[in-house]
């Protein structure tokens, strides 16, 4: 499976975000970094640790997927909301 893939919305990607796989990079339609002007964006999925754990105690680590928007222009990266 390693087909280009077609832009989507992001509003599309959000949508189908249990279907979103980790790591794998996802073309961004309709919108444009700010900083480079490019329109050339994708989203990844990332794991996240949860932060909660106390010296010396043992906590159950747990971590959740998080999107980041990456701009393949200048690399810029800036962490979504969820
Ligand atoms: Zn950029």
């Amino acid at each position: 499976m390693s087909e280009n893939q077609d832009p989507r919305e992001l509003g599309d990607l959000a949508a189908h975000w249990d279907e979103l796989e980790i790591g794998v990079e996802y073309p961004v339609a309709s919108n444009h970094c700010r900083y480079c002007q490019s329109t050339d964006l994708v989203l990844v999925v990332k794991l996240e640790a949860m932060p909660g754990s106390l010296a010396g105690v043992q906590v159950k680590t747990s971590a959740r997927k998080w999107p980041y928007l990456r701009c393949k222009g200048c690399g810029h990266e800036s962490r979504g909301q969820q």
